[in-house]
């Protein structure tokens, strides 16, 4: 409750928002470095970057429906070694992803500052909740795994809704299952087109999480929105002390 003792409510995206993606990614991708000695003469930010690039172009090719999802991680790995002007061989691909996977998945963590955050919005009455693209048993295990399972008040994936953000529905469902106006919710995420996108289409309050980015607005799709580039903002948003 504020003081008008309305209720309000924060939604979450999961991934690179209160997950630590780039966290996990940095962690695999310097174990791949420290065991491929053909890396060893390459930066980790040079291969992080490259790794990065990879992803955005093997899901620019996914969405004009030129690859198959299935196809995208091995894809992305060999795309990796080509643009490094490396041969990428089925081995080196098998090889990359035993030493990545694990190295990811030990490093899994969430986002600086979010366990302290949700727990003192929690204590200031706010319902919390997690909205996902994703499958509900990963994005379930994943959010328990991070610590922040047991914080928000529900989780809700596109598997278990079969609408994806940024469909307005998924974000009409998870105000039902808060019970809370859409005008008095606001959605906080890395994603300007599933997450601020989305939240602008539905009437919430859309706020950017963006680590890197500079000042603290950004114009998308033609909205001014606040930024936070760290969990702990949110508090300072929500004048909590
Ligand atoms: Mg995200």
């Amino acid at each position: 409750m504020d003081g008008t003792g309305t209720p309000k409510a924060i939604v979450f995206d999961l991934d690179n928002t209160l997950f630590d993606h780039q966290h996990s990614s940095r962690c695999a991708i310097s174990a791949v470095r420290n065991r491929c000695p053909e890396l060893a003469g390459k930066t980790l930010d040079e291969l992080i970057t490259k790794y990065d690039a990879a992803f955005q172009k093997l899901y620019d090719a996914y969405l004009r429906k030129e690859i198959t999802h299935a196809h995208m991680g091995v894809k992305r790995i060999q795309t990796f070694f080509t643009d490094l002007g490396l041969a990428a061989s089925p081995e080196k691909v098998k090889e990359f992803r035993a030493i990545y996977k694990p190295a990811y998945r030990e490093a899994r963590r969430a986002a600086p500052g979010s366990i302290e955050t949700l727990t003192k919005l929690r204590e200031h009455g706010y319902s919390l909740a997690i909205l996902t693209n994703g499958h509900v048993k990963k994005q379930n295990e994943k959010a328990e795994l991070i610590g922040v399972r047991h914080l928000v008040h529900h989780l809700v994936t596109s598997e278990e809704v079969g609408f994806a953000k940024p469909d307005p529905r998924i974000f009409r469902h998870v105000l039902d299952r808060l019970g809370t106006s859409a005008d008095a919710t606001y959605m906080v995420g890395d994603s300007p087109n599933a997450d601020i996108k989305g939240a602008l289409d539905a009437g919430m309050r859309p706020i950017l999480y963006s680590p890197m980015a500079q000042g603290p607005q950004r114009l998308i799709f033609e909205q001014q929105v606040p930024v936070i580039h760290h969990m702990s903002q949110l508090l300072e948003y929500f004048a909590i002390t």
